[in-house]
């Protein structure tokens, strides 16, 4: 879906439901940003479609605003066509981690039969841990001809969270520091993580953009943007308030 001039989100890929992941592309005169790859190959090949419909002699590059293997599991798919990815040197995720990932999803499978059958191999198809090679932090912009985007901190979700933002069109790609619809997840944060997170939200209302595409769920366009900061914002209080994350068997 074309969210602005020259920016788009692949939106509802495929993650563990009724969850849905989503990219986003932002194709300049020279070059094309691809904001996440997805939690797969499959998704992944699904943006590289997208991305080379818009601008075919483009070049592209790969941002990955966060460590979680939904926003991360195309990088390997990616690499292969020999395009860069760029991302805070902090992610740096490994096989056992991958392994944990998978066996998650295999056990939301609800269906005995297909779980027996490991599914998630299948969803997870030549789907291996590939990190970005080329760090990326707050400040740095990258020039795609014509167009000018920089990476903005959103830290909140995991301390290492960044954004996109294309400050001429107005528009931030905020990973999941908002997820619309769905209730945030703040499972590997603590108290002192969720307080940043509002500092983050309250990053995104002051920078006021015209479109905010999330890391899941819809895109967001003008006042919906600051009901859902403030949605997000009410389960972040609560959280801190009580010390427990809404959701995760360890609370
Ligand atoms: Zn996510």
């Amino acid at each position: 879906m074309k969210v602005s001039e020259s920016c788009y989100m692949v939106s509802g890929l495929g993650f563990i439901p009724p969850w849905v992941v989503n990219a986003g592309i932002i194709a300049g005169r020279e070059k094309t940003l691809i904001i996440d790859t997805g939690a797969n190959t499959l998704g992944a090949q699904t943006i590289f479609g997208y991305a080379t419909a818009f601008k075919p002699d483009n070049q592209l590059i790969v941002f990955n605003c966060e460590p979680h293997f939904d926003h991360i599991g195309g990088n390997g798919f990616f690499k292969s066509k020999g395009i860069e990815l760029y991302g805070h040197p902090g992610i740096q995720r490994v096989e056992d981690e991958f392994y944990w990932e998978k066996y998650e999803f295999n056990m939301a499978i609800t269906d005995p039969h297909r779980k027996e059958a490991k599914e998630e191999l299948a969803f997870f198809l030549e789907t291996g841990v590939v990190n970005p090679d080329q760090p990326a932090v707050a400040g740095d912009s990258f020039d795609l001809g014509g167009v000018e985007v920089e990476i903005v901190a959103l830290p909140g979700h995991t301390p290492i969270n960044q954004g996109v933002y294309h400050p001429a069109e107005k528009v931030l790609f905020c990973a999941d520091c908002i997820v619309t619809d769905y209730l945030p997840n703040l499972e590997v944060g603590d108290p002192e993580l969720w307080q940043t997170w509002l500092q983050s939200l309250d990053k995104i209302e002051a920078l006021a953009p015209a479109v905010v595409v999330p890391g899941h769920g819809r895109a967001m366009f003008g006042d919906e943007i600051n009901v859902e900061i403030n949605r997000v914002r009410e389960v972040l209080n609560k959280a801190i308030e009580t010390g427990k994350a809404p959701t995760g068997i360890n609370n």
